[in-house]
């Protein structure tokens, strides 16, 4: 499996300047080559994919393998376009893509500035001690500490500047063995929310798991706030939309939040191990729209700034680092069916969800895992309707 390992680097002024430099070159040929195809893209439908002239001209600014690593990238990125393209014509793209756009230029778009990014190819650095060794014999000192040190082989390496830190970052992309293997051959049931982030139904268990999503949110609110009240002094103040505060207070929230759906996914998966799950079941998320629907607040954040893709993400990410196997499957219409008695005459009352055949009242949030259960053919029918509430 491939994961990254991030360093902070520590460039001295002169290195900085250089870095600088190189990155900026990146940044232009990147443009250049997306322009002219973009253009090629727009007149004619089809994209002219020499740019050999551009490679010539800004290999001796950057070096050879790096431009190459550049035009290869950009190329990528076309393909996976065209490649988006074809599964919307057949009506297949995958419900969290909403629009295809062709690749873009590597712009800040608050700041309009060129994004500052090199890339390096697999075989043009090494990391010794404490200093990571780059081509034209630049050795730049790095701090921190790799995440994964028993790697394989290593591949790309992306050296990026953050104007918000001022500071540069290296990423290098590794290819790990996973960790760990599943003790035994269980399958749980997953459903995804935003109020309640996981509600897990492992098979022949009788309680269900609800991860509650609750202080991710009230964080969230009050830093957007605080970002609110600082626009409106900047406003005022200077006229001007954005400060680097505000900036670096946007970053603050969603990494917060990523980092607490980072713990909780977390703690989710080292409990579905333990209990010998091999295999999860997750809805593909058409649900949290829905979900989203109860409250105003919750339905503009959602259409917001919920990345729909990154609990999922996150979710198949450590579930792989234990090699527990995630499916996902069409949940629409999971959250209005009676998972005992499977009538669709129910209504829903806040988290709630009440059968009018049967006249059980449940956890929406259990129902949507229990029939992700149902649909998948698990034996879930003894599971009661009240989850277990556990928070970070
Ligand atoms: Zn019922």
């Amino acid at each position: 499996m491939r994961r990254t390992n991030t360093f902070a680097l520590s460039p001295s002024l002169e290195q900085d300047e250089r870095l600088y430099e190189i990155a900026d070159g990146c940044a232009r040929l990147w443009n250049e080559i997306c322009y002219r195809r973009r253009q090629s893209f727009f007149n004619t439908g089809k994209v002219d994919w020499n740019t050999k002239d551009l490679y010539d001209r800004y290999k001796c600014i950057i070096g050879s393998a790096t431009a190459q690593q550049v035009e290869r990238k950009n190329s990528e990125a076309w393909r996976s376009f065209f490649a988006l393209l074809e599964l919307e014509k057949k009506g297949k793209l995958p419900p969290r893509i909403q629009r295809v756009r062709p690749p873009g230029y590597w712009k800040d778009r608050s700041t309009g500035k060129r994004k500052q990014l090199i890339l390096i190819r697999c075989d043009c650095y090494t990391i010794e001690g404490s200093t990571l060794k780059l081509p034209k014999k630049l050795e730049v000192n790095w701090r921190g500490k790799p995440k994964w040190n028993n790697w394989t082989r290593q591949g790309l390496l992306t050296l990026l500047y953050d104007p918000i830190r001022r500071r540069w970052y290296a990423r290098q992309t590794v290819e790990v063995d996973p960790p760990h293997q599943p003790l035994s051959n269980k399958r749980a049931f997953v459903d995804l929310g935003v109020l309640v982030l996981l509600d897990v139904v492992i098979e022949g268990e009788r309680r269900s798991v609800a991860y509650s999503g609750r202080p991710a949110l009230s964080n969230w609110w009050y830093l957007s706030r605080r970002i609110n009240r600082l626009k409106s002094i900047a406003k005022r103040t200077n006229g001007r939309k954005t400060t680097r505060l505000i900036r670096s207070l946007f970053r603050k929230r969603k990494l917060r939040f990523r980092q607490y759906v980072n713990t909780i996914v977390r703690r989710a998966i080292q409990r579905l191990w333990e209990k010998g799950v091999c295999e999860i079941v997750a809805g593909d998320l058409t649900g949290i729209r829905d979900d989203a629907r109860f409250s105003r607040k919750l339905d503009s954040m959602v259409h917001n700034f919920w990345s729909h893709r990154f609990l999922l993400e996150r979710l198949q990410c450590v579930a792989q680092e234990h090699g527990i196997k995630v499916t996902t499957i069409d949940e629409r219409g999971t959250s209005s069916v009676c998972p005992w008695c499977g009538s669709t005459s129910v209504t829903k009352m806040g988290r709630l969800l009440k059968c009018r055949s049967c006249g059980i009242e449940a956890h929406r949030d259990t129902a949507g895992a229990i029939n992700i259960g149902v649909v998948f053919g698990g034996r879930v029918n003894r599971v009661l309707a009240h989850p277990l509430e556990v928070t970070a």
